[in-house]
């Protein structure tokens, strides 16, 4: 969104939420003489700040989640069980993480090392040196918002890879 101070300020106040949530930094730039790739590198910094403070508060939540409600999964193996249940609400990986897994090609699910059959179908599993583009994917799939932690130190000790996950929601009367 491109406008002079006081029309910004004007209608940010007007837009709906949705849209206004999405404005995460304002940058300055003379119009007149500034060119695109002055504009990206000028809005560089505002989208890393943003990209930080993401980083931050999800592995706030997560934290948080871990320690007291169950809704946070953290390390290869639950994280990968959550996704397979499409529970994954956000994907935390580390930066230039990797991990060797294997994946389902009948039902797409993944596994860590070693499961050589699809608990959920029987099928054969396939080797992968690294599934954390597959988990990514996965993720994107069930509409779960990916974070990649760069800077943020407490993921590593979690495992490297975490998922903040959405509570099941529990049937409630009897069966049958
Ligand atoms: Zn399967």
């Amino acid at each position: 969104m491109g406008a002079p101070e006081a029309v910004y300020a004007d209608f940010r106040e007007r837009l709906h939420p949705y849209l206004a949530e999405r404005l995460t930094g304002r940058i300055d730039v003379d119009v007149e003489n500034t060119g695109v790739d002055d504009v990206q590198r000028a809005a560089g910094d505002a989208i890393a700040a943003y990209e930080r403070k993401l980083e931050e508060e999800m592995l706030d939540r997560l934290v948080a989640a871990t320690s007291s409600n169950g809704r946070g999964t953290t390390g290869l193996d639950a994280t990968l069980e959550a996704l397979n249940e499409q529970r994954v609400e956000a994907l935390l990986l580390e930066e230039n993480f990797d991990a060797a897994g294997v994946c389902c090609p009948q039902c797409g699910s993944l596994y860590p090392p070693g499961v050589t059959a699809c608990p959920a179908d029987g099928t054969a599993t396939v080797e992968r040196d690294d599934i954390t583009d597959l988990a990514v994917r996965r993720a994107l799939r069930q509409s779960a918002r990916v974070v990649l932690v760069r800077d943020d130190e407490r993921l590593e000790p979690l495992g490297s890879i975490a998922g903040a996950v959405a509570v099941l929601r529990l049937q409630s009367g009897v069966a049958g």
